[in-house]
């Protein structure tokens, strides 16, 4: 008698398949223990099919609908951001093109004094900064709701 029993995925495939008595491979003919982890396997596979899918008791797409609903003016804060930085751009175009005429005006802000300069540095940088984290927090989070 052969004792090289049948793997389970082998004795799976063949309980999926519903072979008939005769198809069924000589091994399992023969062994008992391979014939009984069949039936095993068949009995559950009968089960499985038997189960009804699960009734809910509330509107599954409607509760989708909502979090969809929600997650909508997320992606309209790019559009805040896309309407701002076009903003920004042509702020600084009309600047450019009209600096001759604004020059005596910055010419307030230049100061000798360095401590004064640091300072707008500094202050610069801090906003720079914490506008990037913020931009990185936003991707993070969208990334977060995509991936879900
Ligand atoms: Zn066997």
């Amino acid at each position: 008698m052969n004792t090289n029993h049948l793997t389970d995925e082998n004795i799976q495939d063949i309980a999926l398949k519903n072979l008939k008595e005769e198809q069924l491979p000589m091994h399992i003919k023969e062994c008992t223990e391979c014939k009984a982890s069949l039936k095993a396997y068949q009995v559950m596979m009968n089960s499985m099919n038997e189960i009804r899918p699960e009734s809910f008791s509330f509107d599954v797409s409607e509760l989708v609908m909502q979090r969809i609903k929600v997650a909508e003016p997320e992606s309209s804060s790019v559009w805040v951001y896309v309407l701002a930085s076009a903003l920004i751009i042509f702020v600084t175009g009309v600047l450019l093109f009209f600096m001759p005429v604004l020059k005596p005006f910055f010419e307030l802000f230049h100061s000798p004094d360095s401590m004064y300069n640091l300072f707008v540095a500094v202050t610069s940088l801090c906003v720079f900064a914490f506008l990037m984290q913020d931009v990185l927090r936003q991707y993070k989070q969208k990334e977060k709701l995509l991936l879900q």
